[in-house]
């Protein structure tokens, strides 16, 4: 540690510390926790340093507990695809406390003409009301349509309208996108969103062709199924038990506001006024923080990184008794697509799914407001948000009373949207990286925004710096 007398905080009576260490990491969310996991294990834990700027670790992963309910603010679960998600779990000593959702979870519904439609497939699907028969009839003509070659960047919505006709891209493929992106997928980018979708016609001719080559393997257009995934104590417990086993090497409550160089090394300038030199550095800040901590260092990589749009999204938890319920509850939750004018983007059934996450007798939901359609709701006060709720969920389900329970969270910086120039910022992204060895950027701005996607790209940046 060097302790140089030079003005820090804005005084001439503090010490400024540098403090040095091999990686410094900077945010906790799940990309930069894990990040920081991979590389305990291959330098050592003294050789780590994470810093956030919030007082507590996970960033968008975080699970209040109250009153018996388990509130995840932001994601609820993953699904089980990607190999060094479900290692890290274990290797955190998680496995045990793994809860899987319920069967009722299985069954998902779409809001069409004020009413809740389960989407099915065949059988069932030919006689569901979900599509009109000609809506129907266009979807079952997917394996006639060519495959498009030109290679030009095309929107979610142009792909499956194109493929599966404009019926089903308004209504099945825009309420996806809704539910994985709080998008609009007019405007998101089907290579950079759902790249598995864009291989699917590329490598087979189609979405139908391609099921057909992949029987029995790798699942369908959206990766192998498997079934939601969550912990005992809610998803933040992830991110809790990540933190406990970084112990001294997270520094909570403490913003990075710069990263330079420093003859052969990173130097991190800290809001305290402190710094961190190291010789590698993992930035897995949200992309826009990433723009403002570039931006001395490279204005090309921070401005790429400041072209990328997010969307404001506000979880909105609220409780029931059974009693005031009328509905089944036999369900996951449903999402409402553009088409259907409403302001709610969607709502999960927490207690059918996952009913460790509140008391029994009780009904609890998650209900979406805001996204890249209507950014503006994200920020309402309480009143209106749960207005909201009141109008176009309760209805719905037969809900008679207003909530007894009852936590709101706000994200402006919800959700990245990739939009239909995300290469070239991944390409501005990639350029820069190879110009500055040693600097690796994570997180879920770039490459997929699920906690599957944060493990892949954290995994990704520690490639980056210390190859195996
Ligand atoms: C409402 C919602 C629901 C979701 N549902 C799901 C789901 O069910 N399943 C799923 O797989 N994914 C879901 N997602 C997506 C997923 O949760 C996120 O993509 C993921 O948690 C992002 O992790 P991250 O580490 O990349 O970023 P973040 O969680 O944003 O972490 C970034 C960290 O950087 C810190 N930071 C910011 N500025 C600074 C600074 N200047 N200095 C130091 N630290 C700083 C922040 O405090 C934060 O801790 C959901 C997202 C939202 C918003």
């Amino acid at each position: 540690m060097n302790d140089r007398l030079q003005p820090a905080g804005g005084s001439w009576y503090h010490f400024r510390m540098t403090e040095q260490t091999r990686v410094a990491v900077i945010g906790a969310g799940i990309t930069g926790l894990c990040a920081a996991h991979e590389l305990v294990k291959r330098f050592g834990a003294g050789s780590v340093m994470v810093i956030d700027a919030a007082d507590r670790p996970g960033g968008y992963a975080h699970t209040e507990r109250a009153e018996g309910f388990l509130c995840d603010s932001g994601p609820n679960g993953y699904l089980p695809r990607e190999p060094r998600l479900t290692q890290w779990v274990e290797e955190l000593g998680l496995g045990d406390e793994r809860v899987r959702a319920n069967e009722a979870a299985a069954h998902r519904f779409i809001l069409k003409d004020g009413r809740l439609v389960e989407i099915v497939g065949p059988p069932r699907f030919f006689v569901s009301p979900l599509l009109s028969v000609g809506g129907r009839a266009r979807l079952l003509a997917e394996p006639l349509i060519r495959a498009k070659r030109n290679g030009e960047p095309e929107s979610i919505w142009d792909f499956a309208a194109r493929r599966i006709g404009p019926e089903a891209a308004d209504t099945l493929v825009s309420a996806m996108v809704l539910g994985v992106f709080g998008g609009d997928a007019h405007r998101l980018s089907l290579e950079h969103c759902f790249p598995r979708m864009a291989a699917m016609e590329r490598e087979h001719g189609g979405l139908f062709r391609a099921m057909l080559a992949m029987r029995g393997g790798a699942g369908g257009p959206m990766g192998s199924g498997g079934v939601l995934t969550t912990f005992r104590g809610g998803i933040g417990a992830l991110a809790e038990r990540a933190a406990e086993r970084l112990g001294h090497s997270l520094r909570l409550g403490n913003k990075a506001t710069a990263v330079e160089r420093s003859g052969s090394a990173w130097r991190v300038c800290l809001q305290d006024g402190n710094e961190i030199e190291s010789e590698f550095v993992v930035v897995a800040t949200p992309a826009h923080v990433t723009a403002e901590l570039m931006a001395g260092l490279d204005a090309e990589l921070s401005r790429a990184c400041a072209t990328i749009a997010h969307a404001p999204i506000a979880v909105v938890c609220t409780a029931y008794r059974r009693e005031d319920v009328s509905h089944d509850m036999n369900g996951f939750g449903f999402l409402a697509p553009p088409n259907q004018a409403q302001r709610l983007l969607g709502c999960i059934w927490t207690s059918s799914v996952f009913p460790q996450s509140a008391p029994e007798g009780w009904v609890f939901l998650r209900s979406m407001i805001g996204g890249d359609i209507h950014p503006e709701d994200a920020a309402l006060p309480d009143a209106a948000l749960l207005g909201h709720v009141a109008r176009e969920v309760h209805p719905l389900l037969g809900i008679t009373r207003t909530p007894e329970f009852v936590r709101i969270y706000r994200h402006r910086h919800g959700i990245p949207q990739y939009r239909l120039d995300h290469g070239d910022v991944l390409r501005a992204l990639e350029a820069a990286e190879a110009r500055h060895p040693g600097l690796a950027i994570a997180g879920n701005a770039y490459r997929g925004v699920s906690l599957n996607d944060c493990v892949a790209s954290a995994h990704r940046a520690v490639q980056m710096i210390a190859p195996a």
